[in-house]
């Protein structure tokens, strides 16, 4: 069913680690790191999250 190369990971404000954003990638398709600007209601702004586990 595809669940092998789907996995759940956790995107952290680089910032300040805050963990804010859960996401489902395909490990297959970006086997790096993904790295997204996102909100962060802790710096207040924009920042870059990256995946984490
Ligand atoms: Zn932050």
């Amino acid at each position: 069913m595809g669940l092998k190369s789907k996995r759940k990971i956790v995107m952290a404000c680089s910032q300040c680690q805050s963990r804010n954003y859960t996401t489902v990638k395909n490990a297959v398709v970006h086997p790096v790191r993904l790295e997204l600007k996102k909100f962060c209601p802790k710096c207040s702004g924009q920042t870059l999250h990256k995946e984490t586990k």
